[in-house]
């Protein structure tokens, strides 16, 4: 007898999950495209050259020790992380703006969800787009903070269902927290226009609900990351209170390293303070301090003038490599009789084809295509070699 032995089994995450099924199936042909992961066009992990060049100095500058980071990170992490995200905003808003070096995006996520249980009325609420990144109701769940859905995207037209969005948001009790991906929304792919940020924004405004910005994907949509900050920036210029989890693992490629930042920003420079002490103290109960290499390679990058060029560039690859990927996705179906509009309208590392869950268990199953079973593929995962495969295999689980 075991303490455990009543103890079920916890159900797979979907996306690792399948993952794990990927790597079991022995055919040489399979191709993975569920992992939101950059592949080269040779379907290998990319370490960046300016990552490579940062971890040279790391290592070997002795400007570096493997000393306890600060509970919040290195100051020169957090600032250069901010300055990436919120680029000219900070120098009008900035002394309102409060962050912290986190786990990534998810661990961002959830010191933020942790400061809503602890600081927010108890009822507090927190909408999520439907669909999302499924982790997103793991976080609020585990950090006791109730979740509801609020329409984003129609399946029957593959477009942003707007008047959805507004009716669930205008619906939802004042002082909501309403989660917003900032750019490239995982898994449909389709961000709001600007016209429609406006009408989001002031929706928001008049419902003083508290926006919390999830930025996963910064450089993917546009391949600019000031450009795919856009919406972020208006939003503080508007001068709203908000939180945003920025995460570094897909723009800098440093998935493993787990890299990211909080930060919150207040309306008022007195609040800062407090605001930083409480993180700090939600942090420590956690782990203590954060993991120093990546936070240090980041650091070097961005504040570095040469590095920092190296790496836009360098992003600017990896999000024109997805996108003709997307292109030429597009036009294979073309050729093979199926016009998928939505698939250019789409944005970022994802496509929502719009594959039904029989469609998806097909090509997994009889063409070892693996996707998530709401029909998301990466198009990171694809290559000029794999798109004929891929289009062929629609075309038999549309027939
Ligand atoms: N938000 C979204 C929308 C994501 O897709 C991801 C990564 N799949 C994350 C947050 C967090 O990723 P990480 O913790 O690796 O930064």
């Amino acid at each position: 007898a075991s303490l455990f032995s009543e103890l079920p089994e916890a159900p797979l995450d979907p996306i690792l999950g399948l993952n794990q099924q990927f790597l079991a199936d022995p055919s040489p042909n399979k191709i993975n495209l569920g992992v939101g992961a950059y592949r080269t066009e040779e379907g290998k992990p990319l370490i960046l050259n300016c990552v490579k060049k940062a971890e040279e100095i790391v290592d070997n500058s002795g400007k570096f020790n493997k000393e306890y980071l600060p509970i919040d990170g290195p100051a020169d992490f957090y600032n250069a992380s901010q300055k990436t995200l919120f680029g000219d905003t900070v120098a009008t808003h900035g002394d309102k703006f409060v962050s912290v070096q986190a786990l990534s995006g998810t661990g961002a996520l959830r010191i933020g969800m942790e400061f809503v249980k602890k600081f927010f009325p108890k009822d507090t609420t927190v909408y999520i787009s439907d669909p999302t990144w499924p982790n997103h109701k793991n976080i609020c769940t585990a950090a006791g903070v109730p979740w509801k859905n609020y329409r984003y995207y129609s399946r029957q037209k593959n477009a942003l269902d707007m008047a959805g969005l507004l009716e669930d948001i205008s619906a939802a009790p004042d002082r909501s927290i309403i989660l917003l991906h900032v750019c490239a929304h995982n898994p449909t792919g389709m961000d709001p226009t600007p016209d429609q940020w406006n009408d989001i924004a002031n929706l928001i405004q008049k419902k003083n609900h508290i926006p919390f910005f999830d930025c996963a994907y910064q450089g993917f949509a546009s391949g600019d990351l000031d450009r795919d900050a856009e919406p972020l920036k208006d939003f503080v210029r508007r001068g709203f209170e908000l939180f945003v989890a920025q995460s570094f693992a897909k723009n800098f490629g440093l998935y493993g390293e787990r890299v990211g930042t909080l930060t919150v920003v207040t309306a008022q420079t007195q609040t800062v303070k407090a605001l930083r002490s409480q993180l700090k103290s939600i942090i420590r109960a956690n782990y203590s301090s954060p993991p120093a290499h990546g936070a240090y390679v980041t650091q070097v990058v961005l504040t570095d003038e040469k590095l920092l060029r190296e790496w836009k560039e360098e992003l600017k690859g990896m999000a024109g490599r997805i996108l003709d990927m997307r292109v030429k996705l597009y036009e294979a179906l073309k050729q093979r009789g199926i016009h998928w509009e939505h698939v250019m309208k789409q944005i970022g590392m994802f496509s929502y084809t719009g594959l039904n869950p029989e469609q998806v268990q097909i090509l997994i199953q009889k063409h070892h295509i693996y996707l998530t079973g709401d029909g998301r593929i990466s198009l990171a995962g694809l290559s000029t070699r794999t798109v004929p495969i891929l289009a062929d295999a629609i075309v038999d689980a549309l027939t």
